[in-house]
C-alpha cells in the first residue's frame, strides 16, 4: 500500500514538472531551434524612419557591434551618415 502511495506521488510529481516543462517549453524553444528561414520573418523596426517590415527584406549594418536592420538601402546610409556624425 505505502508503494502504491509512493508511486502515486512520484508520478504526480513527474506530472508537474512536464507541466512546468510545458509552460515554459515555447519560449525556450524558440529562442534557438528554429531553422534560419523563420527568424526571417520576424518584424524588425528600422531605426532611421520606425517603419516596421520583415527583417528577410531589409537591410542590415552593424553598430558598434549591433547589427541593424533598415528598410531600404538610404534609411542605412542615412543611418550609418548619422551614426558617425555624432
Ligand atoms: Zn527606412
Amino acid at each position: 500500500m505505502i508503494r502504491l502511495i509512493v508511486i502515486g506521488a512520484l508520478l504526480y510529481l513527474a506530472w508537474r514538472i512536464f507541466r512546468t516543462a510545458l509552460g515554459k517549453g515555447p519560449a525556450n524553444i524558440s529562442q534557438g531551434r528554429q531553422p534560419a528561414g523563420q527568424i526571417d520573418d520576424v518584424m524588425v523596426q528600422d531605426p532611421k524612419c520606425q517603419v516596421y517590415f520583415p527583417r528577410r527584406e531589409g537591410f542590415a549594418a552593424k553598430v558598434d557591434g549591433q547589427t541593424h536592420y533598415f528598410c531600404s538601402e538610404k534609411c542605412r546610409d542615412e543611418f550609418l551618415a548619422d551614426h558617425k556624425a555624432k
